[in-house]
């Protein structure tokens, strides 16, 4: 039998537990075997025969962090990140010309999941446009999906070659972990592949991820104005606009399907309360961005709303294009700032930001039940926890939400140990294999 390694910790926060001062994580195989008070965690392993190997960190211990949404192929375009921006057409002005250039995306993928692991995290929604990055997450054993994301088709284009080409790649993506199709926004899209592609992904079961409410356009229309347009034989969303239908960018992707509880949405900025209604009507979680939207020059997202209204929300970097860094915890910080400027007092708001860094985002995967559930620290789930440089006192979840960022101690995956600080390091048994 494989060994036991017992994880306590000063403040271990379970998620789907109340949080637990001088508590413990028994990991064997991968798998969380045991979750509790130090103390009572090692006298029922002792009543089962179990002595395990102990690690102990004074600090926090948390499940480990779920970034749902961000683009690793990308990693290497900080240039363009380190802008700033009139929108999201000027962003694109910036980003296209140094995307065409060309990289070494497989390695750029690379370097952005270990970068990832070292900010303490664990799962990842990752949009790949070139194959050349689509084997990220595989070969960094991170959880999450890949998505395979989808563009530029026309209706004609799309039925000639491009359904059997997007097939063919989803089919060809390396797993685990799981994969799916992201269609990249209602704008970028004519309305047959967007139709179509739900239909792809779910008859194989997979998952669905499309940037919503990201441009301030895909607002523009009153909702008063709403006419069955899906009737008017137009082909696409630009078409409905200059026609004059009265529609949001959110209501033309739900008259097409694409919503869901196996989609989920990256930004959700520009939503209404109509718009945020159908998110919650339909299950879709939405991912928050909100160092992204700033360098992109959009405004800030409806934080406050979403988490008054009762939406299910997680948390995503985008990717170094336009972002500062990859660390979940930064965009964490950011949101509670945000959420307090727009009237969000209640006390409850630490907790629910890191909620939704963790367990929100494996939520909006799907990878929150099932055999392979992550997201949270109880019995069965698979060991993915992050360790926090963060003092375990009574303000430790406020200073983690607001101050967390670049204090990750060590990251555990699947029950390994892939990062670890000299700190971290110095608190590992001199003879233990925490591997
Ligand atoms: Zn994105």
């Amino acid at each position: 039998m494989t060994g036991v390694i017992l994880y306590s910790a000063g403040l271990v926060l379970p998620i789907t537990a109340p949080p637990i001062a001088e508590g413990a994580v028994a990991v064997r195989n991968g798998r969380i075997l045991h979750v509790g008070e130090r103390a009572w965690v090692r006298r029922s392993l002792a009543d089962r025969g179990i002595a395990p190997t102990e690690v102990h960190w004074p600090g926090v211990l948390t499940p480990g962090l779920v970034n749902a949404h961000s683009h690793l192929q990308y990693t290497g375009m900080a240039e363009v990140g380190r802008g700033r921006y009139h929108g999201f057409e000027d962003w694109a002005g910036a980003f296209d010309p140094v995307y065409e250039r060309g990289r070494d995306w497989a390695a750029d993928a690379a370097d952005g999941a270990a970068q990832l692991i070292r900010s303490g995290t664990t799962a990842v929604a990752d949009v790949v446009t070139d194959v050349e990055a689509a084997a990220a997450l595989h070969d960094a054993r991170l959880h999450g999906i890949t998505y395979w994301e989808v563009m530029s088709w026309t209706n004609a284009d799309w039925a000639r070659t491009g359904r059997r080409q997007v097939e063919d790649a989803l089919d060809a993506l390396p797993a685990p972990p799981g994969t799916g199709l992201s269609p990249h926004a209602p704008y970028s899209l004519e309305i047959e592949p967007l139709l179509e592609i739900p239909d792809i992904v779910r008859e194989r079961g997979g998952r669905i991820h499309i940037h919503l409410g990201e441009a301030a356009f895909e607002s523009e229309f009153a909702h008063e104005q709403a006419h069955a347009w899906h009737k008017a034989g137009l082909t696409s969303f630009q078409e409905l606009r200059d026609a004059g239908f009265g529609t949001s960018a959110t209501e033309f992707v739900d008259q097409l399907g694409v919503l869901g509880p196996d989609c989920h949405i990256a930004h959700g900025v520009y939503m209404s309360a109509r718009d945020r209604a159908i998110l919650r009507e339909r299950h879709t979680s939405v991912a928050l961005c909100p160092r992204s939207n700033a360098v992109i020059g959009l405004e800030e997202p409806p934080i406050a709303a979403y988490l008054r209204e009762g939406n299910p929300i997680a948390v995503g970097t985008d990717s170094l294009s336009s972002s500062p860094s990859l660390d979940l915890l930064a965009d964490v910080a950011e949101l509670a700032r945000i959420a307090r400027s727009q009237g969000y007092t209640d006390r409850d708001l630490h907790a629910r930001l890191l909620n939704a860094a963790t367990l929100g985002g494996a939520h909006a995967m799907g990878i929150d039940v099932g055999p392979d559930r992550t997201g949270y620290l109880a019995v069965g789930a698979l060991a993915d926890l992050a360790f926090f440089d963060v003092p375990s006192g009574p303000d430790a979840v406020v200073e983690l939400v607001e101050a967390g960022a670049g204090r990750a101690a060590a990251t555990v995956i699947a029950g390994e140990l892939r990062h670890a600080t000299p700190a971290f390091d110095a608190s590992l048994p001199a003879n233990g294999d925490t591997a």
